[in-house]
């Protein structure tokens, strides 16, 4: 682990900030990462992967958190699609794919349609049988890394169930359209991917069978929501150690900003933020690694609880930078916009409420 966070930190240097401006991040350097097996680092090794813990995989996402979230963004997206291909792949499925994706292809995640957002049981695309082909037919929306994809895993209704199907985005049929300007994580590849009469070989179907949509989305974004929780804490480090430097190193009233009780107070409620956050990622990576029944609760519970803690953090260290933090691009500039959105996205605030709000009640019956 230690040797791919240095990894990830030599690449990224000080050009996070330069990415967000320009809205990409260089495709060599995805690439490199990706040929590294740093983007899907869960990958066993027997598939070609680093084969690290959850809970090891969760500390590298949020390293990648701290420096740049788009990237972190990009990380999430090809680890989620590698974790499906390893749930619901053959062994040839898993052998061949996964091994492209710790060579250096490109992977991306498509649940979300235009009337499918936080109902995925709303899902429209088709994927139909045609011989020894399929054909998919639909519009999937605001897919992560799909700007930069090689491969798109499209989940679609399929036979009396659903699949998620390995779509080539090179593939005939397939329009990948970028998402103009988005609040944050400006250089994720955020797109829009129109499928029109994609034909493939029926090979490309994950378990060459239909399965329950429920299952399906539930097993990806469990992988989705811990990534992003992780991806939170980094975040909420990222804000705590340029608020607190800042606090330290900048006088006002004749001392140093820190010593200013209402100033001290938003870095103790970041510290805070930040140790809680931490220990409920690793409670859910412990499930992860145990596969714990616990598991699907404790991922909703972590990320939504540090999507709330990065927003909240990321807010304050702007209040502390004031005008020194107001600048596009900057550490905290990017965190408060790229925070909001981790309280969107993999399951909504409101989502993730009822769902740990059935938790709570299934306590009392
Ligand atoms: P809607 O579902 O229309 O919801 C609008 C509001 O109503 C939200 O506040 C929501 O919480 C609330 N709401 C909805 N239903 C209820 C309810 N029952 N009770 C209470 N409140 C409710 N999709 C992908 O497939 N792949 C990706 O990689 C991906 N990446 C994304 C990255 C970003 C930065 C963003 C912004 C989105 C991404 N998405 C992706 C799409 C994302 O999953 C959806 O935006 C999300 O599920 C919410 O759907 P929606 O935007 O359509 O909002």
């Amino acid at each position: 682990r230690e040797e791919l966070a240095r990894l990830l930190s030599e690449e990224v240097g000080d050009r996070a900030g330069d990415w967000d401006l320009a809205g990409a991040i260089p495709l060599e350097t995805l690439r490199r990462l990706g040929g590294e097996g740093v983007l899907c680092a869960e990958v066993p090794a027997e598939f070609g992967g680093r084969g690290l813990s959850g809970l090891d995989n969760g500390e590298l996402t949020a390293h990648a958190g701290t420096l740049c979230s788009s990237l972190r963004s990009v990380m999430t997206s090809q680890g989620m699609a590698a974790w499906t291909i390893q749930r619901f792949g053959t062994r040839e499925q898993r052998s061949k794919e996964l091994a492209a994706l710790t060579r250096g292809d490109l992977a991306a995640v498509a649940f979300s349609e235009p009337q499918a957002g936080s109902d995925l049981s709303a899902i429209a695309t088709t994927v139909v049988d045609d011989g020894d082909s399929v054909v998919l037919n639909g519009q999937k929306v605001w897919s992560t890394a799909s700007g930069y994809a090689d491969v798109l895993v499209v989940f679609g209704r399929y036979q009396d169930g659903a699949a998620a199907v390995l779509v080539p985005t090179r593939a005939p049929g397939v329009t990948v359209r970028p998402v103009p300007q988005p609040l944050g994580c400006r250089a994720a590849g955020h797109a829009d991917v129109l499928l029109e009469d994609v034909r493939l070989p029926a090979t490309r179907v994950l378990s060459g069978a239909s399965v329950s949509l429920g299952l399906l989305t539930t097993i990806a974004l469990t992988y989705g929501r811990l990534s992003v929780a992780w991806g939170c804490v980094g975040i909420i480090r990222a804000c705590l150690g340029a608020a607190a430097t800042h606090a330290r190193d900048r006088e006002q009233f004749g001392k140093p900003l820190a010593e200013h009780q209402l100033v001290a107070r938003h870095l103790a409620e970041m510290y805070v933020a930040e140790q809680t956050a931490t220990r409920l990622c690793e409670h859910a990576s412990g499930c992860w690694d145990s596969r714990s029944a616990e598991l699907s609760s404790a991922s909703v519970l972590a990320k939504h609880a540090a999507a709330g803690h990065a927003a909240h953090a990321a807010s304050a260290a702007v209040q502390i930078l004031a005008s020194a933090g107001s600048v596009d691009g900057g550490t905290v500039a990017r965190a408060y916009r790229d925070a909001k959105l981790m309280q969107i996205i993999e399951g909504s605030e409101e989502i993730c409420q009822l769902i740990l709000a059935e938790r709570a009640l299934e306590r009392v019956t």
